[in-house]
């Protein structure tokens, strides 16, 4: 049975490269039928915070990744002490006092030899171990270092395959040194294709090297977030790129998974979003929405119509890239005088519609049923009697009413202002 795990450390949030790590993880257990395994690594005492605990476990959650098992290094040191001191029996590794404080640590003795290692994405890796210096297992201050607590656990918990970043590909053959003095039998490795931002470099902040918890609030979905971490490094074939983890857990295997460095591309995760939030249920993101519509002071805790909000996220729900999007672009809703964008004034309002504006609102008081549809021909009937473009007065019309220059269709956003909004913002626009 397929046993993997992921292991975080505590001592700073879920970035994206964990996440994706998460991911694969995850995905391998669910496409194999195995399980997943959390093992939060806070061996180290002063850096591990219960605060980034909660935080990684809540990305998880909101991610989707359940895991069957959970395990805290913390609570395992004695496991470690006692295969240290078997090492020690077995001459293997040696003691040394430390300089700076009582106790002493255990080292485990480096022999030179070759190390190969068959990695399931990069193939066949290979170390010197001449190069390599001997181990701490235990510092002496009792904790066991990372390399060594891994190997013990990655043993102890079964793991079948340790899929993790690039970044540790180092690592790999001093585990495989402590694997082989342990008589532990190898899991199979993966390492995962390095993340780099746009600009060629590391991934930055800039770059978006940002926690999981801020695309969270920044208004991306998880369903997206999620699809676009699998197209980093994975590909369903065809150039299909929206795959959703039912789909893709059908087709997954690790030894599909990309060789190269993938470039992280917040543009590509914003389309991704886009599609997702598209046909997302519209209350769900209302409900996402109105808190943000509070905070803003646009409508209030326990006075406002759900139905009209819920109206209004169907309005821009096809051109959102993240759903915190909506308070700016939707504000003309909101606010009584929306600001006009004075660039756009020059461009669409310098000429004197008073004329058009005026025979539009005449119609518009006059229409028996208020609707789109009737909006809408009540506006393409008055431009060819003008004989005038429809675009001659649709971009000024949308300036004047929304302050904006891009917004959704005009017809739908004039029915959603309503005809009273209509009069209003147009009037200051007559002479
Ligand atoms: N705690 C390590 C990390 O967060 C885990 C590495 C591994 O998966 O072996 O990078």
């Amino acid at each position: 049975m397929v046993r993997v795990r992921f292991a975080p450390s505590p001592t700073g949030n879920l970035h994206i490269g964990g996440g994706r790590t998460a991911l694969f993880n995850w995905l391998y257990a669910r496409a194999k039928g195995g399980k997943f395994i959390l093992r939060i690594e806070d061996t180290d005492k002063v850096r591990s915070k219960q605060e980034y605990v909660d935080e990684i476990l809540n990305s998880l959650k909101w991610l989707g990744f359940a895991w069957d098992e959970i395990y805290y290094q913390s609570q395992r040191f004695n496991i470690y002490t006692d295969f240290a001191q078997r090492l020690l029996k077995e001459g293997k590794a040696y003691t040394e006092k430390s300089p700076e404080r009582e106790g002493e640590a255990i080292i485990f003795k480096v022999l030179p030899q070759q190390i190969k290692v068959d990695d399931l994405i990069r193939k066949e890796i290979k170390f010197d171990a001449a190069l390599i210096k001997d181990q701490v297992l235990i510092k002496s201050d009792g904790t066991p270092t990372y390399n060594f607590a891994c190997v013990v656990d990655d043993a102890m918990m079964e793991i079948t395959h340790v899929i993790r970043g690039d970044d540790h590909i180092s690592n790999t053959p001093k585990q495989v040194l402590l694997y082989q003095a342990l008589g532990f039998k190898l899991p199979k490795f993966a390492h995962l294709p390095l993340i780099m931002g746009i600009d060629g470099g590391r991934l930055s902040k800039r770059t978006g090297a940002t926690a999981i918890s801020d695309y969270r609030k920044l208004g991306y979905l998880p369903q997206a977030l999620v699809n676009y971490l699998l197209l980093l490094s994975w590909a369903p074939g065809n150039n299909q790129e929206l795959i959703d983890t039912k789909e893709a857990i059908k087709l997954f295997d690790l030894t599909d998974v990309n060789k190269t460095a993938a470039t992280f591309d917040l543009k590509k995760l914003g389309w991704i979003n886009n599609q997702y939030l598209k046909s997302e249920d519209s209350e769900r993101l209302a409900d996402q929405i109105i808190p943000m519509l509070i905070e803003k002071g646009y409508i209030k805790q326990d006075n406002f119509d759900r139905n009209y909000i819920v109206s209004l996220v169907k309005l821009f729900q096809p051109r959102m890239s993240v759903v915190n999007d909506f308070p700016d672009w939707a504000d003309f809703f909101f606010i009584e005088e929306p600001s006009i964008d004075p660039i756009a004034a020059e461009k669409y309002l310098n000429k004197d519609l008073s004329r058009e504006f005026k025979l539009l609102l005449e119609r518009i008081k006059a229409l028996k049923n208020f609707d789109v549809i009737s909006i809408e021909e009540s506006f393409r009937s008055l431009v060819s009697e003008l004989g005038i473009e429809a675009k001659v007065l649709i971009h000024p019309l949308r300036v004047a009413l929304t302050g904006k220059t891009v917004g959704p269709g005009l017809f739908e956003t004039m029915y959603c202002l309503g005809s009273e909004r209509i009069c209003k913002r147009l009037g200051k626009f007559i002479k």
